[in-house]
């Protein structure tokens, strides 16, 4: 989110046969010691002593100024295109090969910038390969890796960009430059976090911040700002919150107005959720001064709002703001975006019982929630096998075993970590996966049935066809798990004479009472439904005889000894459960419930036959 990506500048040239005085400006630009500002100044003093009197030097400075040049907001292409020709006749007049090929990398950094992005891959594979073979062009095969993977890792292609990234830290480990290796640990803390995998995204980000501590202030608070945001989306708010605040002062002291209010109004949304709405407002308060041009920081300023005034039930204002956002809805939303704006317009509907808005809110944010479902256990996978190199890590550990004992024990814990991950990968994370998954899509299922067309109209449960559906669905799952699935089925004694007693309507209503007590006795993962006027299908996925007879127990002793309506109705349920069989087709196990059913009526109802 912040404007500045500094990573760039560290990877130039080569050492060693500089002129003293430019010698030195250089390298304090390539130390990651110098803020952005900083390396400016010093940028502009170089550029003023031009030409020199070694065309090398004259090369690596005109080199060195294209690196600078900021295309992702400067669209001016004749201005770069002028520099690079300006560089490229020093580079020739001084017959370096090193540069021309630094040159090449910069020139496809730019062309990445600018969105064209096959000519910026190409171009940096053929810089790979020209300095592979030959060790001392180990500078420039790592630089152009490090832009490859950001290449492969914005358009998604998470393995490759890995690779990059790795063959770009094991070729500046050589040259023992560690600040781009943790850039480049940021980089892969990046794609973990992009793959879900927070884990991991947490340990490598922690390194590199670890190392970054150690250099320029700004590229420590971006790869803060990624591992804040690792934790914010596992829901550990509290640490996201904490790491938010500590960089609060460089982010103020570096950033423009819009970089700053992106970090308040996110502190601000986090104390929304964790309902500090005092604190929040106060971040709300602090960005109130600033300038706000951009569209996109707008929106997250209104949104943030509106969050605040539904925790606040100042309906009224937010509503105001959720028909702006109708107005402005032509606009392209991001995923996050979307989901926020959805879950607002759910609260509103919720606080103001409009029942059809939350439904459709609701349908938008199953469709969103299925896809990221999808994607996590898609890329839970991939990001285990990208687990960073054993060997690697292990040069790590010793190197750093000597400087330090604290770094040791933190990377020992990495290590543990790497090794307990790689266990889990080879003997239990598909089948953790697989369960999770049909777990969260039982439950979601169940949500569904609840908020849309699905769902019975007097009690809200699902009504007969959706619970058929959810029972097919549950037996199949547990056919393809081998795990048990149960059925219980209940219906209330002597109903007729309720409705001949107290009239239709209260009929309803004891109807209405007795589904609460069924829904109270069961899980998350259980689903109810209305069969018929008084009898109900219990669905129990993972479930077995025994433990499903204590829950239909459970709910036969509760209805019993509870009273229903104003005028305190008794009333009581005859049950049956039982457990489909392995291969038993989805009805015959209902048959075999509603005998049970009947036997337990026969038996003198209020009773459970399994
Ligand atoms: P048993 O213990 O044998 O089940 O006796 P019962 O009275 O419950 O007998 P039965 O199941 O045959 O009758 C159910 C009655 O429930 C019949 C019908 O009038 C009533 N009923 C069906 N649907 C509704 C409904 O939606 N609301 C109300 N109030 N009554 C309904
Ligand atoms: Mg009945
Ligand atoms: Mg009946």
């Amino acid at each position: 989110m912040f404007k500045l990506f500094f990573g760039v500048f560290c990877c130039l040239l080569c050492f060693g046969t500089l002129a003293n005085a430019v010698k030195e400006d250089v390298e304090k630009i390539l130390s990651g010691h110098l803020t952005s500002g900083q390396s400016r100044e010093l940028m502009d003093k170089l550029e003023r002593n031009l030409p020199y009197s070694s065309l090398l030097d004259t090369a690596r400075v005109k080199t060195v100024k294209c690196w600078f040049y900021d295309s992702q907001n400067d669209k001016n292409h004749i201005a770069l295109n002028d520099l690079l020709t300006d560089a490229n006749q020093a580079i020739k007049k001084a017959d370096s090969p090193k540069l021309k090929l630094d040159l090449e990398t910069c020139q496809a950094f730019h062309l990445y910038q600018q969105g064209k992005v096959s000519t910026a891959t190409s171009m940096t594979k053929n810089v790979i390969s020209a300095s592979s073979k030959n060790p001392e062009l180990y500078y420039q095969y790592a630089t152009a890796n490090l832009i490859l993977g950001r290449i492969f890792r914005s358009q998604g292609s998470y393995q490759q960009a890995f690779l990059a990234f790795q063959q770009a830290y094991n070729s500046f480990e050589q040259g023992g430059f560690s600040y781009d290796k943790a850039l480049i640990l940021k980089e892969i803390g990046l794609i973990h976090a992009d793959l879900h995998n927070f884990l991991l995204a947490e340990e490598q980000l922690q390194r590199a911040i670890n190392e970054l501590t150690n250099y320029n202030e700004q590229e420590w608070y971006i790869a803060t700002d990624i591992l804040a945001q690792a934790y914010e989306a596992q829901g550990n708010y509290q640490k996201a919150i904490m790491l938010y605040n500590s960089i609060l002062p460089a982010v103020t002291k570096y950033e423009d107005d819009e970089g700053s209010a992106y970090l308040l109004f996110k502190i601000a949304q986090i104390n929304i959720q964790l309902n500090e709405l005092q604190e929040a407002k106060q971040y709300l308060n602090q960005a109130r001064d600033l300038t706000l041009n951009s569209e996109w920081i707008k929106f997250i300023q209104s949104i943030t709002t509106a969050e605040w005034l539904i925790k606040k039930s100042r309906l009224d204002e937010a509503e105001l703001l959720y028909l702006d956002f109708e107005q402005n809805s032509s606009q392209v939303w991001s995923v996050d975006s979307l989901t926020r704006f959805l879950e607002f317009k759910r609260e509103l509907a919720v606080q103001k019982s409009n029942y059809q808005q939350e439904a459709l809110a609701q349908r938008e944010l199953l469709k969103i929630a299925d896809k990221k479902v999808q994607e996590i256990a898609d890329n839970t996978l991939l990001s285990q096998r990208l687990a960073f190199d054993w060997d690697q890590q292990k040069r790590e550990i010793t190197r750093l075993k000597e400087s330090s004992e604290v770094k040791e024990q933190l990377l020992n814990l990495a290590n543990e970590k790497a090794f307990w991950q790689i266990a889990s990968l080879l003997f239990s994370i598909g089948l953790i996966l697989i369960l999770a998954y049909i777990t969260y899509k039982q439950t979601q299922h169940k949500q569904r049935f609840k908020t849309l067309a699905l769902k019975d109209e007097l009690t809200d449960i699902a009504n007969r066809r959706a619970i058929f559906a959810f029972k097919y669905n549950a037996i199949k799952k547990s056919e393809f798990l081998g795990s048990a699935c149960s059925l219980i089925v209940i219906d209330i004694d002597h109903f007729k004479q309720v409705n001949d007693t107290y009239g239709h309507d209260i009929g309803d209503e004891v109807i209405i009472s007795t589904v609460k007590f069924i829904e109270k006795n069961i899980r998350q993962t259980d689903c109810a439904g209305r069969v018929g006027g008084e009898e109900f299908l219990v669905v129990l996925p993972n479930t077995a005889l025994s433990f499903a007879h204590e829950v239909a127990q459970r709910i036969r002793e509760n209805i019993e000894n509870v009273t229903h309506t104003s005028l305190h109705i008794k009333s009581t349920v005859s049950i049956g459960v039982v457990e489909v069989k392995a291969g038993e087709a989805p009805k015959d196990a209902s048959r075999r419930a509603d005998e049970k059913l009947y036997a337990a009526k026969n038996a003198g109802r209020n009773k459970v036959m399994v």
